[in-house]
């Protein structure tokens, strides 16, 4: 099997990404799995994994030396994330949008801004049942996740195994963090027009990182959108449909990813998967 690392994503949440990608990490030996919806990691849960370890992110947040602040106000000019607030004759206030990206301390004049570690999250790491998983996960009342995103898939990078990266739903920056790194995408919908409405704007979004990309259907059946008319206008291949079943919607409740409990569903993930590798070798 060789190194491919597919990104699963979707623009709608709810389509039922995650258990494609927990199917991949049952159906693929030695997969690693990334869950990089890491304001709510759900693939732990849902295999039953206990952590191993954990080792905290952290931001570099800008402290400022009172005493060396001349009050030029450079600083709050120049941050584009609207991180840092200045009232009257105050020294600037760092609020909780804070990128952490050091250009404030750059640009001061009087070196007045140095650098505090902050805590915003962790990375987790699960190994039981021959499933490792590595999962990014934001602290409660943190604002960002794309520091989280970025280092769990950092993370997973070092690591030289096959890797599914459960990307966070929608189509806004937690959602390409965790796309840029990976080969390749596979984009989960479903046919409805809420589906069909957010898969055009995740084609919009993913399209221009120029990787392969495939679409699958979940719950096809339960309306009737032409998801493929759609591919075919953005010239992208639709890898399957899984029709929805109660069957597998009540083993997916109990922890049992549909490709464990439906030897359909594992043929076609498998076949997927040969795809992607297929496609990324070329
Ligand atoms: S580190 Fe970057 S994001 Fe944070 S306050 Fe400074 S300029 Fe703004
Ligand atoms: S750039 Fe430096 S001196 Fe100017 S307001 Fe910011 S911290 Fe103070």
């Amino acid at each position: 099997m060789s190194d491919l690392t597919l990104a699963v994503a979707s623009g709608k949440g709810g389509t039922g990404k995650s258990s494609f990608a927990s199917s991949f990490g049952v159906t693929k030996e030695g997969v690693l799995l990334v869950d990089a919806d890491v304001e709510e990691p759900n693939l732990a849960l849902l295999l039953n994994l206990k952590p191993l370890e954990s080792s905290l992110v952290n931001l570099q947040i800008p402290v400022i030396k009172e005493e060396l602040c001349t009050r030029c106000g450079k600083c709050t000019d120049a941050c584009r994330f609207g991180a840092l607030n200045m009232f009257g004759n105050n020294i600037p206030m760092v609020n909780d949008l804070c990128h952490g990206c050091g250009l404030c301390s750059l640009v001061c004049p009087t070196k007045a801004i140095s650098e505090t570690e902050k805590p915003i999250g962790e990375i987790r790491h699960y190994l039981s049942r021959n499933i490792e998983l590595l999962e990014g996960r934001l602290m409660l009342g943190m604002p960002n996740p794309v520091p989280i995103v970025e280092a769990v898939v950092d993370a997973a990078m070092a690591i030289e195994k096959p890797k599914v990266i459960d990307c966070a739903p929608g189509t806004s920056c937690p959602m390409v963090a965790g796309v840029r790194k990976a080969d390749a995408v596979l984009l989960v919908t479903e046919p409805t027009p809420f589906g069909l409405a957010d898969l055009k704007l995740a084609l919009e979004a993913i399209i221009p990182l120029k990787k392969p990309i495939g679409v699958v259907v979940n719950k096809s059946g339960i309306a009737s959108e032409n998801v493929e008319e759609l591919c075919r206008d953005f010239n992208v291949p639709v890898l399957g449909h899984f029709p929805f079943s109660r069957h597998i919607a009540a083993s997916y409740a109990e922890g049992i990813p549909p490709a464990k409990s439906d030897p359909l569903w594992q043929q076609k993930i498998s076949d997927i998967w040969n795809y992607f590798e297929e496609r990324v070798a070329k």
